[in-house]
């Protein structure tokens, strides 16, 4: 990361890339070390405000609406009845302003390790916390993977993962241990969604890896979103679905079409196009 006068830029060294915001004139408002991470805030002058954690973006008032869609509808249109959803991680509660949009859902936990990031969303990405009241959320602050080890057998409908990198308090979401327990915590039809980062960087070392361990917890049937996230190295981003016991089934197209709320980039035909896989990856992942 590098900060001048004018500019916010994210190196993304391994990948030989970087992305910068022209910052507005209040340039840093927060910067504090939480006990699991380096949380700072920043005006842009186009974006709105940035989070950035442990020196790499996490959002932007202007993008973010294309991520938690992203993360969230695909997998609540796909699940046949989404009752509980639990989401690991998402502490900005974007992805969980987005689950709460549907009226299916009854219970939706969010559990982030850090009550930090949630408490400044709360101050700088109000929009995103407006539902947080909402008698179905039930937000706690703890740790994703001791969260699922003691989390009852069947138990949950969706599982969202929107978690940091592979790197710090994020890296033991991305393991053996944390998928097989995802595995046994869901019901019967249920799906696992999980931030994937970007294929045209991350196949070998994070997606490959991830659809692994996935088959080896037992997941049926793994397929990755994809979707453009400028803020985010290469501006191309991935999710990956899994469902538990079978076969991802069709969306539920009618009900997209019918949806009692507003959505700013999701809709029909990009969940269509969405689930295509390009060819580079269905080689590297034998599809
Ligand atoms: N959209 C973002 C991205 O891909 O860069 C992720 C945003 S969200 C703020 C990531 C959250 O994951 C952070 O709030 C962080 O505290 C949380 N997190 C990291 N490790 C965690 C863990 N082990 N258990 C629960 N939450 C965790």
């Amino acid at each position: 990361m590098s900060l001048n006068d004018q500019w916010f830029t994210e190196e993304y060294t391994h990948g030989g890339t970087a992305f910068s915001l022209k910052l507005g004139t209040h340039k840093k408002l927060h910067e504090e070390q939480s006990p699991f991470q380096k949380i700072a805030i920043y005006e842009t002058e186009t974006f709105g405000n940035l989070m950035v954690i442990d020196d790499c973006i996490m959002l932007t008032t202007r993008d973010n609406f294309i991520y938690h869609e992203m993360m969230s509808h695909p997998a609540l249109f796909t699940h046949p009845d989404p009752k509980k959803v639990l989401i690991i991680g998402g502490g900005d509660c974007g992805t969980l302003r987005e689950v709460l949009k549907h009226p299916e859902v009854e219970l939706a936990q969010q559990v982030d390790i850090d009550e930090r990031v949630t408490r400044l969303a709360e101050k700088y990405f109000p929009e995103l916390c407006e539902n947080n009241h909402d008698p179905r959320a039930e937000l706690r602050f703890d740790d994703g993977i001791k969260w699922v080890k003691d989390a009852s057998d069947n138990f949950y409908d969706l599982i969202i993962v929107d978690s940091t990198d592979p790197i710090g308090p994020g890296e033991v979401l991305f393991t053996q241990d944390f998928y097989d327990n995802c595995q046994r915590v869901l019901g019967p039809k249920g799906l696992f969604v999980q931030q994937s980062e970007s294929p045209l960087i991350h196949t070998e070392s994070i997606i490959k890896p991830m659809y692994n361990k996935l088959t080896h917890a037992g997941f049926k049937d793994i397929n990755s979103l994809h979707f453009p996230q400028c803020s985010y190295p290469t501006g191309w981003w991935t999710c990956t679905m899994a469902c538990k016991d079978g076969k991802i089934p069709q969306f539920r197209q009618q009900a997209v079409e019918n949806k009692v709320f507003i959505t700013h980039y999701y809709n029909k035909a990009i969940h269509n196009a969405c689930t295509a896989t390009p060819e580079f990856l269905k080689l590297a992942l034998n599809k």
